[in-house]
């Protein structure tokens, strides 16, 4: 064995973060504990995995077991686990790096504030590093099951940590805090304190599913008998908190599993205890965030259930157990009735794990009916959150669809600041309505002042304002709510009123277009390259112009995205329709029946076409060439 010791540098981006957490005012110190216990038990989670098929790994082998060693003379604490251990190079990579992506993104965010908000730093679990809120030196000697050689690292948190190879009787992680000086004034309190460790174990560990055992020191009396006797007192219920009834679990214990499985600093925004009885029987134990994670839009964000058989844990993130657009929802399944031998590929088709995944959706479903009724203000925070990935159902879960219809929140033209479900809407609409209106687009400002929603909201009409990117394709996904057909105000033939007054309005559109065909011709003749057709339109009040799509054309909004994304998008499906009661339109007819080579034509037509893609947000094809337009004509104008 090589007894040579390594000094290495952390990870930049570790040692940021080192130095953000100590210099933070972390004023609850103790979670310290619950972390490294945390770890310990994910540890021990691990070996048993392991251990189905490698029952070597354990055989003969004392008990699974964390355990908490205090000496208060040296103001020392080793948290002990005998659990799957670590070589030196999971070492290096697993303790002297973040590897989470996004890591980098929320740094730079966390060093723009002046008092980095301590949970935001959470949201990395900080996990092995809270040891340095407390510890003015860390030690953490390892050796992984079924390896003879242990490992040794030791760091002051000061941006190097040493590294050597030692002897390790038994396999398994011991760490060794040197405490800091006691502080009370900052909540630092005597961690070597028996009765100390013991309430912070029973307030945030309980639920540890192995034995979290304190050292209690013998103490003698003035005669030499023993007062108390020497023990490793186990302290925690281990009761698995999803075997419990939920009566008798109190809501600071599920928040601290919840902690402990999902390594979010935050309480969640809601707990979903269930279980299922009949053909497959299971426990869950389900919980909804309060906020996006930071790494949630990244690839290697895990999603899923932990899966449970029998008590052992299968697989810390099981993504088959949720439909995709659930992959917030956190928790535990435990079922009796699966295999414990279940292997991934056999996850992906196992009829039983459709069956709980079923299961688990309406129960979800059911849940959120119920927030959305009975605790609205809650239903809008996750609502902000995670509507987005929530309204993917309906383009993917057919069975559920009309419950999640009712599921979804929107904004309208009613009243800013506020949501509203399709049932609000259809409740209120107008009598002489046939339609539930509706536009997408980037922003509810750019949407409230289009040039499409005027003639709606002037018929004392409401619109839904659609601004999430999936918004789009969502809709096609829907054709009609309550009997009321969306009608996408942005595309296709709009037309407000009963069939009489539609077949007057169609007819008169369709003179006026005869009328000035040979305008429109040549005004799509100039603008051929970014308009796939001109025409004129009832639809606008007071611009002279805008932009629309036919039926399940692309919208703007997409399309921007697709380009956005470096994707190629296809040619030009976009319609310019011209208000022909608009004073320009009847300029520009005027000047063709002059000369209909009147250079003021392709100049007015593409100034209205640049006037049409920037009223609904788009992005001009030429802008150079539409400010020299607007600046030549200003200047004519003065
Ligand atoms: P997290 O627990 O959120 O992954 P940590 O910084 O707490 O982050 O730990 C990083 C990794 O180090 C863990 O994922 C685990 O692989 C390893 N680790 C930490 N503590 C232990 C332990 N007691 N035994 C074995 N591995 C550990």
């Amino acid at each position: 064995m090589s007894t040579t010791t390594e000094t290495r540098q952390f990870q930049a981006e570790t040692r940021q973060l080192l130095d953000l957490m100590i210099h933070s005012i972390y004023s609850n110190k103790e979670i310290f504990l619950r972390e490294l216990i945390s770890n310990a038990s994910d540890a021990i989670d691990k070996l048993r995995f392991l251990a189905i098929e490698n029952p070597e790994l354990t055989a003969n082998d004392q008990e699974l077991e964390i355990k908490i060693d205090p000496d208060s003379e040296n103001r020392e604490l080793k948290i002990i686990d005998n659990g799957i251990g670590m070589n030196r190079d999971e070492v290096i990579d697993l303790i002297g790096t973040i590897a989470k992506s996004g890591t980098k993104e929320v740094l730079e965010k966390l060093k723009a504030d002046k008092k980095p908000d301590a949970e935001l730093i959470g949201q990395f679990g900080v996990g092995f590093y809270s040891a340095f809120i407390v510890a003015e030196e860390v030690t953490l000697i390892t050796r992984k099951a079924g390896e003879t050689t242990g490992v040794k690292w030791v760091s002051k948190g000061d941006g190097t940590y040493t590294i050597e190879e030692v002897a390790k009787p038994n396999r398994g992680t011991e760490i060794i805090l040197k405490l800091k000086p006691e502080d009370m004034e900052n909540g630092m309190s005597d961690f070597t304190q028996t009765w100390e460790l013991e309430r912070i174990i029973k307030k945030y560990s309980d639920f540890i599913a192995y034995p979290v055992r304190v050292h209690i020191k013998p103490e003698k009396k003035e005669d030499g008998s023993e007062a108390v006797a020497e023990e490793w007192k186990i302290v925690n219920s281990q009761k698995p908190i999803w075997t419990r009834s939920k009566n008798d679990v109190k809501e600071e214990e599920y928040n601290e599993f919840y902690k402990h499985i999902s390594h979010d600093f935050q309480e969640p925004l809601k707990t979903i205890p269930y279980k299922a009885e009949g053909r497959i029987e299971y426990s869950a134990l389900l919980y909804i965030p309060q906020k996006i994670p930071f790494d949630y839009y990244f690839q290697n964000y895990k999603s899923g259930l932990q899966l449970y058989v029998k008590k052992v844990m299968i697989s810390d993130a099981v993504e088959e157990l949720l439909p995709k657009y659930m992959r917030f929802v956190r928790g535990v399944v435990d079922s009796s009735d699966l295999s414990l031998n279940i292997s991934r590929e056999i996850l992906q088709q196992d009829r039983q794990i459709a069956a709980i995944r079923k299961g688990l959706t309406s129960k979800l479903a059911s849940t959120f009916k119920e927030m959305l009724e009975k605790d609205r203000e809650n239903y809008e925070k996750f609502w902000k959150e995670f509507g987005i990935t929530f309204k993917e159902g309906i383009t993917s879960d057919f069975e559920n669809k009309d419950k999640l219809m009712n599921l979804l929140l929107f904004q309208s033209s009613l009243e800013k600041d506020k949501l509203f479900t399709l049932k609000d809407y259809v409740g209120r609409m107008h009598p002489d309505q046939k339609e539930i209106y509706y536009i997408t687009g980037e922003n509810r400002e750019l949407l409230e002042n289009s040039p499409h929603v005027e003639k709606v909201l002037s018929r004392g009409f409401e619109v839904l304002y659609l601004t999430d990117p999936v918004d789009d394709f969502v809709m096609q996904h829907v054709t009609e709510f309550e009997g009321k057909k969306f009608q996408s105000i942005g595309s296709g033939d709009l037309h407000l009123g009963d069939e009489e007054s539609k077949k007057k309005s169609e007819k008169k559109v369709e003179e006026t277009g005869k009328k000035h065909a040979d305008l429109l011709a040549k005004i799509k003749e100039i603008l051929k390259d970014n308009v796939k057709e001109v025409k004129v339109t009832d639809r606008l009040v007071s611009a002279p112009a805008c932009l629309t799509g036919e039926g399940y054309d692309m919208s703007l909004h997409i399309e921007k995205l697709l380009k956005r994304n470096g994707e190629s998008t296809p040619s030009p499906r976009r319609v310019l329709e011209l208000n022909p009661e608009h004073a320009i339109f009847k300029k520009m007819a005027e000047k063709f029946t002059q000369n209909a080579d009147d250079a003021d034509l392709p100049r007015a037509a593409n100034v209205l076409l640049g006037y049409a893609v920037l009223a609904e947000g788009g992005d001009l094809p030429n802008p150079a060439a539409f400010n020299r337009e607007i600046v030549s004509l200003l200047d004519k104008a003065l």
